[in-house]
């Protein structure tokens, strides 16, 4: 069989690996000229690497873990995590730790902050239908102010009360603050029992040598060398379609020089939803096309800057709260792995800005958003006394797909007409399923997949941010439930 996978991203390259395992015919498109991995690909520059947000490696599947392992070898190490937040002029370890929290807010301000979970907790709100709503409920209204209002507006340019609860009961599912203190005194072994564990605060992980883009160019080079192709700059641009099925694809080169077209039986899509249904040709109806349209995204630009000193602080990444400064979090690629740093008189660190798109940020020059990512390092006191010796500004468009009031109805509308429609073509992985996830949901979705194509018989959708299966229709079984906002 020919199979076409369309991105070089974990989704799909784990479905072509899992297919050319089996002797399978399969091509894969990507866009980018150089580099595989997708958002998960390692940026290499001057002999210095860094990602695209730092990626740690965890999991609950044992398949994904597994399948890390056995590609990596001694090549994957055992990190620990150390991580802070940076909030009024002062650090707080994250995940907390009870006497740093008290030493930093103190005898008077911690009081008011249990008094003010109490409070909810006596008297919940009737409705929990804002992101505001669900922290407030599981944090009180103080912790809330402190420790998500302002990063979170940062990361989703949105106020926290238009943001829907069912994203904070995904993303910080399992956590309130009796859980949080509970991990403050009796801190989980994150490698013992896994179930148990809350993502958001596991104290180790494990990491490639040379960053995430290490195992996707290893992955890549053993499907080329099982027999699959890779066609690195080919952008696919047009899906043909007849009688509900993909019937080609076309692919551009960046230079728009070289157009090609090719047939496939089945076909294999990890590209953001609303390209897809845009390369649609004959055009989708116009409610398909509408729902699409709506879909919006959440860009990322990334300031990497070699900084003259190896010992700036201890931290693999430190979130900033502070809303005097526009950076949302600060990576120490070398924390991550000392081999990212190709020298051990110098450290990398990432400043991370969330944007749009074409907006301010986005817009700058390289040169202002280096001036801008320096001074506000300063601004934090990260590197005073030091020297920034080199800079590079990485933009990644669609980094985050956006879960707004409407987004639920938008991707059932596509992906139901979609199966009739294209009965040949499966959507996995980030934006393929307009799914706010990790690399493993990506992969599992990438290896059921291709499964699907050798014989079986698997509900993608089924796979939950865990990157389990789950056979019982479940809440989470469907694309995320969204409550609405008034
Ligand atoms: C800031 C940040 C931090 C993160 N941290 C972590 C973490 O700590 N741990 C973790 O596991 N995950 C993390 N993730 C999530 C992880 O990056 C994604 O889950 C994963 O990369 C998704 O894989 P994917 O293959 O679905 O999509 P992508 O990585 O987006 O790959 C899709 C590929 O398709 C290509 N493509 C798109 N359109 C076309 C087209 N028309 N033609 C050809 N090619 C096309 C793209 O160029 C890309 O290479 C993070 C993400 C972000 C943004």
């Amino acid at each position: 069989m020919k199979i076409g996978i369309i991105g070089a991203g974990p989704a799909g390259l784990s479905a072509a690996y899992e297919l050319a395992s089996h002797g399978q015919q399969v091509t894969v498109f990507e866009q980018d000229p150089n580099s595989v991995g997708g958002i998960s690909r390692t940026v290499e520059y001057h002999g210095y690497r860094f990602d695209i947000g730092g990626h740690r490696f965890f999991s609950k599947s044992q398949e994904v873990e597994d399948f890390w392992t056995t590609i990596l070898g001694d090549d994957f190490l055992t990190r620990g995590r150390i991580s802070r937040i940076f909030y009024d002029d002062k650090f707080y370890d994250y995940p907390l730790k009870p006497l740093n929290a008290f030493r930093n807010m103190g005898a008077w301000n911690t009081s008011l902050c249990l008094l003010d979970y109490a409070k909810v907790k006596t008297s919940p709100p009737k409705d929990i239908k804002s992101f505001e709503d669900w922290v407030v409920y599981h944090f009180g209204r103080r912790l809330y102010e402190m420790f998500f209002k302002t990063y979170t507006e940062k990361v989703w340019g949105t106020p926290c009360d238009q943001i829907s609860a069912d994203w904070a009961a995904q993303r910080i599912k399992g956590l309130n603050l009796i859980s949080a203190i509970k991990h403050a005194f009796f801190p989980q072994d994150s490698s013992s029992d896994k179930s148990a564990v809350v993502k958001t605060l596991i104290d180790k992980f494990r990491y490639p040598k040379l960053g995430p883009g290490m195992l996707w160019e290893q992955v890549a080079a053993k499907i080329t060398s099982m027999g699959g192709t890779l066609l690195m700059d080919r952008k696919v641009v047009e899906l043909k379609h007849f009688n509900g099925r993909i019937i080609s694809i076309d692919s551009l080169t960046s230079n728009g020089q070289s157009r090609t077209t090719y047939q496939f039986d089945h076909v294999i899509s990890t590209m953001p939803v609303r390209s897809l249904v845009r390369a649609f040709k004959p055009n989708l109806p116009q409610s398909i096309a509408k729902a699409a349209e709506s879909l919006k995204y959440r860009d990322f630009v990334t300031v990497a800057l070699v900084i003259d000193s190896s010992d700036l602080f201890p931290d693999n990444w430190i979130y900033i709260h502070d809303p005097k400064v526009k950076v949302g979090r600060i990576q120490n690629f070398g924390n991550w792995s000392p081999f990212m740093v190709p020298t051990n008189k110098t450290s990398c660190l990432g400043s991370e800005y969330f944007c749009f798109e074409g907006d301010g940020l986005w817009s700058s020059s390289d040169e202002a958003l280096l001036k801008l990512a320096e001074q506000e390092l300063n601004t934090l006191g990260l590197i005073r006394g030091h020297s920034v010796i080199d800079g590079k500004v990485v933009r990644v468009p669609k980094a985050y797909p956006v879960y707004d009031d409407d987004y639920q109805s938008n991707v059932n509308s596509i992906v139901d007409y979609l199966r009739y429609a294209a009965q040949n073509l499966q959507l996995i992985g980030r934006n393929g399923m307009h799914r706010y996830n990790n690399q493993d949901h990506a992969m599992m979705t990438g290896f059921l997949a291709a499964r699907n194509i050798l014989g079986s018989n698997y509900d993608l959708w089924a796979v939950n941010g865990d990157a389990e299966y789950l056979e019982e229709v479940t809440e989470e079984r469907q694309v995320p439930k969204v409550v609405a906002k008034t």
